[in-house]
């Protein structure tokens, strides 16, 4: 015998949980369906972790500024295990919460894979459930290369149950994953490569920000190897790994080799061809504004959907998702265009609205001006290292409109938010000029260039 739900969500991490329970506090009839662990990949092996870890590595850098600062301190290492079992007691906690809070909005967890059987109905933990509507949120998993050895290699998933610090550690990727785990691998004390397959990090960032990021690795001692394409993985006669490239070079020997090299969308078992959904060149869900797959009922949130898989937009997808089908609210859908983004890198950056070149190609070159800013923090004045912030404004329109803003630097993660608000408001180079400085700060200086 089927049970009947007003809304059926599958996958119980940023997106599904979001769903579920705005919909619920709407008063919808929800089951949610999660065969791993509440939160999927930001709580436990995604942004969360990544961020305590972050914060490690930036601890690190910071006692070397310490004595600078008049600290007398005596540096005496890290300890792996200890911060690991904290940080992952810390998870369990939140783990905890994410399950008061659906018991406490009545939202019906069932704790299994769940498959679909036509596409009003899902089976899941031996019982089956229909609903008007049926919310995908399944998230992705990490890409590994399809070549001899990949399995011999960790990606981010097998990074957070490392249980000692990798002393020499290969990351592959020249993106988010990469050029965050690497920036923590080498904070922390591994003797850490980055494989790049071209020559350059952060393609699709303005570049501005790649330039820098790799600078500033390769001055904190990271190697920097450029066309390194993966070939192949195999252990030496001591155990250890070697990396073969696709310009036939032997790279190594490696403890660990970490592959950053995007991720696919996790649709194993889930039964789409019953449902009859279809997906995108890339393999992802397709949807339409309104996260509408091609099935009449079925939508699809966050990573599954390839869409700018970050965690806060799965939960504003899945929050308007919920205020227009349960709440009322006629039209409402995620904005894709200016998503605030930062890489958690050392130092971190942080991006909103288009790169330099992509407001060439949009607005035409005549119509675009540029202002930049490089500048050492007032908090390295004192410090024996003294990193540069850099920062771009880029402008359109005889009005100069800010449609891209980008920042490189330390506080650059905290300093966003608030920018991203104004640019998604339309903000022109007036109104920043308008805008007093808090001084003495670094964002000052988007209000202050010239
Ligand atoms: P997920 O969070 O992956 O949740 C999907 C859930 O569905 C999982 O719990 C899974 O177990 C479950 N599931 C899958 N199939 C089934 C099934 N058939 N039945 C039942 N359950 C199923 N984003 C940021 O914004 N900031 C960051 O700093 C950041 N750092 C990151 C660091 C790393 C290392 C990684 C890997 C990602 C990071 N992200 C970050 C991205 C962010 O984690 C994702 O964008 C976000 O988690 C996507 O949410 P989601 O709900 O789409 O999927
Ligand atoms: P991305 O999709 O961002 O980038 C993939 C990278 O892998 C590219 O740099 C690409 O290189 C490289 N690559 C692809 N195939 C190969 C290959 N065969 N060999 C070598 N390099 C290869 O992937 P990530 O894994 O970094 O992250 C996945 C997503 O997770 C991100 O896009 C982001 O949305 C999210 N995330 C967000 C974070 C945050 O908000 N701070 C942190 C971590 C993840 P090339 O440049 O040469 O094309």
């Amino acid at each position: 015998m089927s049970e009947k739900f007003d809304l059926v969500v599958i996958g119980g991490g940023s997106g599904g949980v979001a769903t579920a329970r705005r919909a619920a506090d709407y008063g919808a009839r929800v089951a949610l369906a999660e065969s791993g662990r509440l939160g999927g990949t930001c709580v436990n092996v995604g942004c969360v972790p990544k961020k305590i870890m972050w914060n490690a590595a930036d601890l690190g850098a910071a006692q070397h500024d310490a004595l600078d600062y008049g600290f007398r301190l005596a540096v005496q290492g890290h300890d792996w295990a200890g911060l690991r079992h904290r940080r992952d007691s810390y998870i369990t906690h939140l783990n905890g919460l994410y399950a008061a809070n659906l018991a406490k909005q009545h939202v019906e967890l069932l704790r299994d894979r769940a498959r679909f059987v036509d596409p009003h109905t899902v089976s899941v933990a031996g019982r089956t459930l229909t609903a008007p509507h049926i919310v995908i949120a399944t998230g992705g998993c990490p890409r590994v290369p399809s070549i001899p050895g990949a399995e011999l290699g960790i990606t981010s998933d097998g990074f957070f149950e490392l249980g000692a610090r990798p002393a020499r550690v290969a990351v592959v990727g020249s993106s988010y994953i990469a050029l965050e785990l690497a920036g923590i691998l080498a904070g922390l004390g591994s003797e850490t490569s980055l494989m790049l397959r071209g020559e350059t990090a952060l393609k699709t960032f303005d570049d501005m920000l790649g330039e820098v990021t790799l600078e500033r690795l390769r001055e904190d001692g990271v190697s920097v190897v450029t066309h390194a394409l993966p070939v192949g993985l195999a252990r030496d006669g001591s155990g250890a790994l070697e990396y073969r490239s696709g310009d036939r070079r032997t790279l190594g020997p490696f403890d660990c080799v970490l592959w950053a090299i995007g991720r696919g969308p996790a649709l194993q078992g889930l039964g789409l061809g019953q449902a009859g959904v279809q997906l995108d060149v890339q393999g992802f869900i397709r949807t339409d504004q309104y996260q509408a797959t091609n099935v009449p009922g079925i939508y699809a949130v966050g990573d599954v959907t390839g869409r700018a898989q970050l965690t806060p937009v799965a939960i504003a997808a899945g929050r308007r998702f919920a205020d227009r089908v349960f709440g009322g609210q006629e039209g409402r859908h995620l904005d894709y265009e200016n998503i605030p983004t930062v890489v958690f890198g050392h130092p971190p950056l942080g991006t909103v609205g288009l790169s330099e070149k992509a407001a060439r190609e949009r607005y035409g070159a005549a119509h675009v001006k540029v202002y930049r800013s490089s500048f050492v923090p007032l908090y390295h004045a004192l410090t024996k290292a003294k990193p540069r912030t850099h920062m771009k404004l880029v402008t359109a329109g005889d009005e100069q409109r800010i449609v891209g803003l980008h920042v490189v630097g330390e506080g650059a993660d905290e300093m966003l938010q608030g920018f991203a608000v104004a640019v998604r408001m339309g903000a022109t180079k007036q109104d920043f000029d308008d805008t007093v400085a808090i001084h003495p700060t670094s964002a000052e200086e988007f209000v202050t260039m010239r």
